[in-house]
């Protein structure tokens, strides 16, 4: 794909919005992202806004309500690529992180109870790509700067966005930091997706898993080798479940078995 302006949307279902306001913070290089693409709607960031057709779709947020299903089987109507932006779009998020119908039904009459809901119909959360095909992703709750000014650039020129294929553990190694689980400190690195730079593990800080599951991690092998280690079981899944979206759902039937 390339022309001369892309026409891109960025559109928000269910989250907390820090993906959408993480391109907006891009403060010096934003009014070069709003001059080198026709940017035809970004709800944060101007109120001209139109829903025509468009090259590219950014969509933040999980799909939680018949409101955010509509608007998305619209956005992927009108869009020519759709990109999942953030954890809540890829993976379900925080809100995506119940094991089944059954329980995510149970904990929502607990925080809301038998109120009424008028304005539109909730559901379980899922990823935007349990509705619809989606071309790309990018990883982080909330995306990275560095990471969308990538994958901005790469798009303008025609290139696809390119996914850190590693997990956490492999750039935590090129930078030479000690391995935390080591000094008994429970480290998501291996079941986490690189390309943060392991900045939290080189700030002495584990990683919690903020960039989301990395592809082919071991999470059946890796709880049984935390709790080796002495970690508490409840610990354990706990911090797996806190980012991993629906993800949990599968591990956590896994280790019911
Ligand atoms: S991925 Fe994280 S930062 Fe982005 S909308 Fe969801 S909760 Fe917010
Ligand atoms: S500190 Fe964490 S990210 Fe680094 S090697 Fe150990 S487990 Fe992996
Ligand atoms: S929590 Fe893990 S994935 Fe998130 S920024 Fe820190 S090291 Fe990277």
């Amino acid at each position: 794909m390339k022309k001369d302006k892309l026409k891109i949307g960025i559109y928000e279902l269910t989250g907390c919005a820090g993906c959408a306001l993480l391109i907006l913070d891009c403060e010096n290089e934003l009014v070069d992202i709003f001059q080198a693409a026709d940017i035809q709607s970004f709800l944060m960031a101007k109120s001209d806004n139109i829903d025509g057709e468009l090259d590219i779709a950014l969509v933040e947020g999980s799909v939680s309500t018949e409101k955010d299903i509509e608007e998305l089987m619209d956005i992927r109507k009108r869009a020519e690529i759709v990109v999942a932006i953030g954890l809540c779009s890829m993976v379900g998020g925080i809100q995506g992180r119940f094991c089944d119908e059954k329980e995510w039904k149970e904990n929502f009459k607990k925080v809301y109870g038998d109120i009424e809901m008028t304005h539109t119909k909730p559901v379980q959360s899922k990823p935007i790509d349990a509705y619809i095909k989606v071309d790309y992703y990018l990883p982080g709750c909330p995306i990275g700067k560095e990471q969308f000014l990538n994958f901005f650039t790469r798009m303008l020129r025609g290139n696809p966005p390119e996914r850190y294929p590693q997990p956490v553990c492999v750039e935590c190694k090129y930078n030479e930091n000690d391995c935390l689980l080591k000094k008994g400190i429970l480290c998501l690195g291996p079941l986490t997706s690189g390309g943060c730079g392991a900045i939290c593990i080189n700030h002495n800080l584990p990683c919690v898993g903020c960039w989301g599951p990395v592809e082919g991690g071991n999470w059946i092998s890796e709880y049984y080798l935390l709790k080796e280690k002495g970690f508490d079981d409840e610990l354990i899944k706990n911090k797996m479940a806190n980012f991993s979206g629906t993800k949990i759902a599968e591990v956590s039937e896994q280790l019911r078995k």
